[in-house]
């Protein structure tokens, strides 16, 4: 039986410390805030409830998976419900579109939307994302990346390797099999799940709409945040200690470079033989900025300079925009989810990964029917802009160690945008609410009130630097390779969590915990 420490309570460190404790280990998690769960957060006032992160959960087949080898069925735990449609289209043209879950119905409704022959070609796309899927699921999302997986993939299924197609973008394929622009802009939309630009992001990403329409997109009865919760109430009951309130400042180290422990901010020592950190790499390797001119910023958990400098080859994720509208009345003929494209989306991402706001987003609303959101014939709007993330005035920014003086460094290409400057925030909520205005969603005048979450918001609330949703982002053919592994370089340190491999969103973070459970083994 080993000691283990889990640096952070968010969905990977939760599945990890649950697995770990399941498997016999000795588990303690430390969560700096007060609360277990991480991005999957929830914000409740005047009876009106909202998760504040993840409003769209798929491939519910890894929390079963979880459940399942933690002591009992997913559906004891939580009630999943399958969305139809997954969500509704809207483009600048005035056209909408429902991605119905059933296949024939999603390709009729292309032809009849978006013109005779769409569906067909969504279906030829889908053909080759089954291909890469099958391809690419065991080596990549199973197990931990590493280029011999791909040399064998080449050498043995030369046909799978041509359908990941590395080197080429998601843009690209999107060029090749898609004639209508609306078709490829709906394509291009799911870089943004792994917080990326379909311009930079590896084709290998159609395997995102294919594996969100084959498993289903799915909303937890209560809100997602109860997934957050049983994953938690799973690990307890298999013995895990969660620690709440307690932040880790440093992991620490026998001479000979060995984790022994992590030393708490009030200076507490806990031993551990391993530590899985499950706070994004970028805090690991790089620190924090300071959150305030003025102040100093946090120093890496753990000083390991060739990990920094490879991070830092990485862009981040971008970051998203949320308000929280507590609405009166209801939408008749809402959809669960809403999707309403701006005219160019290029200029939109140009914005967000060049550290300036777009002036037209693509604006998402989640709007779950469900009682435990709003009082009985009202409205809980969760509406989501993507976003750069939140770049500190450099005075006073310094984490003091690192190798440039200035902690999350990792970038490779843009800037984010300093979201505490005064006005910001109430200005860009209220041109959100003109934009759903102008898009045929006017809420103006049923607004009881509404509360901004900026990226600035987000990177305090959850220890993402810069406030980043998805820790480092697919942008460049590399990334998957130069992403942090779940194994690091310090012995006996682990990663879990959006950052490290497989990367982020629910089901991925999940896959990580999974992956470095078997690498630590039973006790
Ligand atoms: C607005 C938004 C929308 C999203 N939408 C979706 C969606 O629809 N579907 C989906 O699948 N995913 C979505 N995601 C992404 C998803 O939420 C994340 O990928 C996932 O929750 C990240 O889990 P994680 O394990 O990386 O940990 P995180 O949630 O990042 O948690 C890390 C934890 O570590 C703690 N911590 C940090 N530093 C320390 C320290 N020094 N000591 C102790 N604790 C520390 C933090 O407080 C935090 O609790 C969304 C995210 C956001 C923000």
């Amino acid at each position: 039986m080993a000691a283990v420490v889990v640096v952070g309570a968010g969905v990977g460190g939760l599945a990890a410390a649950a697995r770990l404790a399941a498997a016999g280990h000795r588990v303690t998690v430390c969560e700096a805030t007060d609360s277990a769960g991480g991005k999957l957060g929830w914000y409740e006032r005047d009876g009106y409830g909202f998760d504040t992160g993840p409003s769209l959960l798929t491939m519910p087949e890894v929390f079963e998976d979880l459940f399942a080898a933690t002591g009992g069925p997913l559906a004891a735990a939580v009630t999943l419900r399958r969305l139809d449609p997954i969500a509704r289209y809207r483009f600048a043209d005035g056209t909408t579109l429902d991605a119905h879950s059933d296949e024939a119905a999603f390709l009729a409704e292309l032809d009849a939307r978006l013109g005779a022959g769409t569906g067909e070609q969504w279906r030829r796309l889908d053909g080759r994302a089954r291909r890469a899927w099958a391809a690419s699921e065991q080596p990549f999302l199973h197990n931990p990346v590493s280029l011999p997986a791909l040399a064998g993939l080449a050498v043995r299924r030369p046909g799978a390797l041509a359908a990941v197609a590395p080197g080429a973008t998601l843009r690209g394929l999107g060029r090749r099999h898609l004639t209508d622009p609306r078709l490829r802009m709906m394509l291009d939309r799911y870089a943004t799940y792994t917080g990326s630009d379909p311009r930079r992001a590896p084709a290998v990403l159609v395997t995102v709409p294919h594996a969100e329409r084959r498993f289903g997109g799915w909303y937890v009865q209560g809100g997602l945040r109860l997934l957050g919760r049983a994953i938690a109430g799973r690990a307890a009951e298999r013995g895990a200690v969660i620690r709440t309130g307690t932040p880790v400042a440093q992991i620490t180290r026998t001479p000979g470079g060995r984790v022994d422990g992590v030393r708490l901010a009030d200076g507490v020592l806990l031993p551990a033989d391993i530590v899985v950190s499950g706070v994004d790499a970028a805090r690991l390797y790089e620190g924090a900025p300071a959150e305030r001119p003025g102040r100093r910023g946090a120093r890496p958990l753990v000083d390991h300079p060739a990990s920094r400098r490879r991070l830092r080859r990485l862009a981040p994720s971008l970051s998203g925009f949320v308000l929280l509208l507590a609405l009166r009345g209801r939408t008749p003929g809402l959809a669960h989810h809403t999707v309403l494209f701006p005219a160019d989306y290029d200029a939109e991402f140009d914005a967000v990964f060049g550290g300036r706001l777009p002036r037209d987003p693509t604006v998402y609303v989640a709007a779950p029917d469900d009682p435990v959101t709003a009082p009985p014939g009202d409205e809980a709007w969760f509406v989501l802009v993507n976003a750069s993330p939140h770049a500190h005035p450099r005075s006073g920014d310094s984490t003091s160690d690192s190798d440039d003086g200035h902690g999350h460094g990792h970038g490779g290409s843009g800037s984010g945008l300093d979201w505490d400057r005064p006005g910001l925030v109430d200005a860009y909520a209220r041109r959100i609410l003109d934009l759903l205005a102008e898009r045929g969603l006017d809420v103006r005048e049923r607004l009881r009130w509404y509360r901004a979450v900026s990226p600035a918001d987000l990177a305090r609330a959850t220890g993402a630097p810069g406030g980043a949703i998805y820790g480092v982002s697919s942008n460049g053919p590399r990334s998957a390779f130069l992403r942090p592994r779940n194994r690091s370089p310090v012995p006996g340190l682990f990663l879990v969590g959006g950052s490290a491999h497989p990367g982020g969103g629910l089901p991925l973070v999940t896959l990580s915990a999974k992956i470095v459970a078997e690498m630590i083994g039973p006790a």
